[in-house]
């Protein structure tokens, strides 16, 4: 009997262990990975110096990532979704804010890193350069669309290329509002326009940070990626 009891112990114990494992492994599944800059922090100077870079990826997009992290810890239903799933999930959370906050301001900036690149800009080719034409009426007519959205976005925000409804169209969002929870929006490109993002290269001169990103940074190898995957989804 005696046995016995030391097998059930030995048993519970084995049980309780097993249980720790699940709840360990459960939370590290949870976790958003850490994010990837695609490039050097100066690979996008001098349009965006090494100074913004670093701060803005290893600090600022750094946070965001960890404040998903904390967050999500405290809530069970959640774990294990990616960050695109958490953004959509506390969209409509009033009690989520701000979880929802961090999520999108973590996805906004792998989007944003990935709009740009070294020696980008200038006109697109291939599937995006004839939608310009057809949808926003040319190349300098959508630059003007995109300048227009970064400047007059009032405060923190973003500027977006995305597919409305099967067009092209130019957006803006506030703080960490983003049009992946838009059914109707698909996001092709996106420009930061919170002023973490070029204070220190322009100070309070967004329209000149606007006007060299579209010029020199835009990848529209990228664009054009998330333009077929929106024709084949
Ligand atoms: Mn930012």
């Amino acid at each position: 009997m005696s046995d016995a009891g030391i097998d059930r112990r030995q048993l519970l114990t084995a049980a309780a262990m097993a249980t720790a494992a699940i709840a360990t492994s459960k939370t590290a599944e949870a976790s958003i990975p850490a994010p990837r800059l695609p490039y050097a922090e100066g690979a996008l100077d001098p349009v965006i110096s090494a100074r913004t870079v670093g701060l803005h990826f290893g600090k600022h997009h750094q946070g965001y990532v960890d404040k998903v992290n904390e967050l999500v810890a405290s809530h069970k239903e959640l774990q294990g979704k990616n960050l695109e799933q958490l953004v959509k999930a506390t969209a409509q959370s009033a009690d989520k804010t701000a979880l929802f906050n961090a999520a999108a301001q973590a996805w906004n900036h792998d989007f944003y890193w990935a709009s740009l690149r070294p020696k980008g800009g200038g006109k697109p080719t291939g599937a995006i350069a004839t939608k310009i034409e057809q949808d926003l009426g040319g190349y300098d007519a959508m630059k003007k669309l995109l300048q227009e959205a970064s400047v007059f976005q009032f405060g923190s925000g973003w500027a977006w290329l995305v597919v409305r409804d099967g067009k092209l169209a130019v957006t803006k969002t506030s703080n960490a509002e983003t049009p992946l929870t838009n059914p109707s929006e698909k996001p092709l490109l996106t420009i930061d326009v919170w002023e973490h993002a070029y204070y220190l290269d322009y100070q309070n001169k967004r329209a000149d940070y606007a006007k060299a990103v579209i010029d020199k940074l835009l990848n529209w190898d990228f664009a054009n990626q998330n333009l077929a995957s929106n024709v084949q989804g």
